[in-house]
């Protein structure tokens, strides 16, 4: 044996270490669990070829895993082992398991095929749970195996896990499973990080992980998990049954989660198809999974087989492609979406990652970019699991060869040349061409055209699509420009419908000034804001020309929104196309400027409820916002009046009970017809 080999087992061994420490203990992986593969297999291979290299501490003799500080170490009474990992992801994978059972057992070659239980490989984390006499004394996780830590606490915060078993009163049944999280509360959890300006979880192992080996049960209520048993572990005065399948089934008549998607197989034959099965589905499962596990179905056989170091012979765990891959950070290009949201995308050296060759992947937003470190020509890890956009989740270090300058945003949209803005404490970048830009032109059409704001009758989303696409309508005051010939010619349009669409755009025209402002989509301008703005200036040039500093006057209006209809009317493309629609005949009758304050009733809160003699609840509204007046859904201090009706319930009590002031229709339109 030469030296090189010894030195070569070494350092993978220290690698292995070093990666394993990040993933195991703090939940925070380096490299993408592949390489952490190919760097085990390597060393395996090494093993195997040279016996003499293996140490008893070598990763591939024990598993690796240390107790956090601050949580208390459990001694496991039945050890936690691995599961060999078989990465052939063809069917020859199955196969060789097979082979390798059947020789084992000593079988003749013509003996029956074998039975197999055959389950999904969750990518979470393993837990014990332990229950005595039926009832849940302790959640421990798989630690070196040996050891694991006590995650009692956070574990009860899992709706799924009893608390109490059914029908159940063995002094032990422990229940072996994995904890995971579902992609859609990863996504969401990851979502709020961002917004937030928080660390992001690379992948949904993790962000488990991370949650259930927390001191602290509250962040575990926030962050919602999932439960799925796959065996036992010590077992007093329960009676098990001859087969895994069956006692499967047991546990799940006890009421705990088992995965509805798992079947016997028979032979090799049965194995790959139904690793083929769930491959075909594994896209639209709502979990990760990294593989699926195949073990001997008879216990009997499975005792027989025994362990192996740190594997039972009986189970192999057949992967999948991986779903997180290294590759090479090429260059970071701008995407504009319908909502005029910017976001940086990583061209990548192409990588083969969830199945398919992967070339683009997001960023997300600047700040992910600068929290994660992520440079051009840096290593990255890439993440691709089901339908979801693959994501750069992380930068594999690496000491880079020259000065590469650090990422900026562009300053002006670079669909449309508006200005870039970033909202005060916000994450993202917008462009501000709202109207204008192509990229948020079918957004700003349905918008424009939806029934609260221009009310134009059959432009929906599919119409939008073909006008779009087929070149009709490039910017929004094309719209008014649509002749019946045009619609008529399009897909699927009858001539009915190209006229009554022609009549629908034709009566659009006649507006108010509040649904034209909220048409025009200026983010953060909902319809009570439009009201707002209308009122406070009375007319459209007003609303243009105001400075923040003047937008900030009205009511409802703070700095965040105030910037945007600034920035909005600032955008010279924009200001045409109001202009392109007031000269396509977009009418409406301007107001006088009526500042909240020298309105009537501005300052005071009115709550409407039950049934109105003569008025409906909206015209009794729309009456008291004329005067300045706030309508209110609920009852509080703060109400001035409440205006009930005929069968008021809960509201009215609440007033009597704040001795709020009651009155009638009546009474409030004396007080309307007083001021
Ligand atoms: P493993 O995770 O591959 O397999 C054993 C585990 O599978 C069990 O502990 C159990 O939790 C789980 N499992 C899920 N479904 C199961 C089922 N139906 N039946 C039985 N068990 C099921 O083995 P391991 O030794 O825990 O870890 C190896 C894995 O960890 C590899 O995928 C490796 O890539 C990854 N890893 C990655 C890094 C890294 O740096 N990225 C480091 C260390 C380990």
């Amino acid at each position: 044996m030469t030296q090189d080999l010894t030195a070569q087992a070494r350092e993978l061994r220290a690698l292995l270490r070093r990666y394993a420490h990040r993933y195991y203990v703090l939940d925070d992986p380096e490299v993408p669990d592949a390489e952490y593969d190919r760097l085990y297999q390597q060393l395996e291979a090494l093993e195997a070829a040279h016996p003499e290299l293996v140490v008893p501490d070598s990763p591939t003799q024990r598993v690796i895993g240390a107790v956090l500080e601050g949580l208390t170490p459990v001694r496991h009474a039945v050890p936690m082992l691995s599961i060999k990992t078989e990465t052939d992801t063809t069917p020859a994978g199955a196969a060789k398991f097979d082979l390798g059972v059947r020789n084992a057992l000593k079988l003749p070659a013509d003996a029956p095929p074998l039975a197999y239980a055959v389950e999904l490989k969750f990518d979470g984390l393993a837990i014990n749970l332990r229950y005595e006499q039926g009832e849940l004394v302790q959640a421990a996780t798989r630690g070196d195996g040996e050891t694991g830590e006590d995650v009692t606490h956070t574990i009860r915060t899992i709706g799924a896990i009893p608390n109490y078993l059914k029908r159940v009163s063995a002094p032990v049944l422990e229940v072996r499973g994995e904890v995971f999280m579902r992609r859609d509360d990863f996504e969401a959890l990851n979502e709020r990080q961002r917004a937030a300006g928080a660390k992001t979880f690379v992948n949904p192992r993790n962000a488990a992980a991370g949650v259930v080996r927390q001191l602290d049960a509250g962040i575990a209520r926030q962050r919602p998990l999932s439960f799925f048993a796959y065996g036992l572990g010590e077992v007093q005065g329960w009676d098990m049954p001859a087969t895994h399948s069956a006692t499967l089934d047991a546990l799940a008549a006890l009421g705990i989660p088992v995965n509805e998607d798992r079947a016997v197989a028979q032979g090799a034959e049965g194995l790959a198809a139904f690793h083929a099965r769930i491959a075909a589905a594994r896209d639209s499962l709502p979990f990760d999974i990294d593989g699926v596990v195949y073990k001997v179905d008879d216990l009997a056989l499975q005792r027989q087989l025994g362990f192996k170091s740190r594997e039972p012979r009986w189970a192999v765990a057949h992967k999948y492609p991986a779903q997180e891959q290294m590759t090479r950070l090429l260059g970071i290009e701008i995407q504009v979406g319908r909502t005029g949201r910017l976001t940086p995308v990583a061209k990548l050296e192409p990588v083969f990652v969830g199945g398919t060759t992967v070339s683009n992947a997001t960023l997300h937003n600047l700040f992910e970019i600068r929290r994660k470190r992520v440079r051009v020509g840096d290593r990255v890890i890439v993440r691709r699991a089901g339908d979801v956009i693959p994501e750069v989740v992380g930068v594999v270090p690496e000491p880079r060869t020259g000065y590469v300058p650090n990422f900026r945003m562009p300053r002006h949209c670079p669909v449309c040349g508006s200005d870039v803005v970033r909202e005060r404490g916000g994450m993202d970048h917008r462009c501000s061409g709202g109207l204008f830009c192509p990229a948020q032109r079918k957004q700003a059409l349905l918008h424009f055209a939806s029934r609260r704001a221009m009310d134009i009758e059959g432009l929906g989303d599919k119409l939008v699509e073909q006008l779009v696409d087929g070149g009709a309508i490039r910017t929004l005051p094309d719209l008014y420009k649509l002749g019946l010939s045009t619609l008529a010619a399009l897909d699927r349009m009858a001539e009915k419908s190209a006229a009554n669409l022609v009549a629908a755009l034709e009566h659009s025209k006649s507006t108010t000034l509040p649904r034209f402002l909220f048409a025009l989509g200026i983010r953060h301008v909902g319809e009570s804001t439009a009201k707002e703005l209308a009122r406070h200036f009375g007319g459209l040039d007003a609303v243009m020309d105001a400075s923040e500093e003047a937008l900030l006057e009205v009511d409802d209006v703070g700095p965040v929104v105030a910037q945007s209809i600034h920035t909005f009317f600032q955008q010279p493309h924009n200001r045409e196309v109001v202009e392109q629609l007031r000269a396509a005949g977009v009418h409406w009758e301007e107001g006088e400027p009526a500042p909240r304050a020298v309105l009537p009733l501005a300052g005071k809160t009115f709550v409407i409820t039950g049934t109105l003699p003569t008025l409906s609840r909206e015209e009794a509204k729309e009456r008291l916002e004329a005067a300045g007046a706030k309508v209110a859904g609920s009852v509080s201090k703060k109400t001035s009046y409440v205006v009930a009706g005929e069968a008021a319930g809960s509201k009215l009590d609440k007033a009597q009970e704040l001795g709020i002031e009651v009155l009638d229709e009546a009474g409030m339109l004396d007080l309307l017809r007083q001021i």
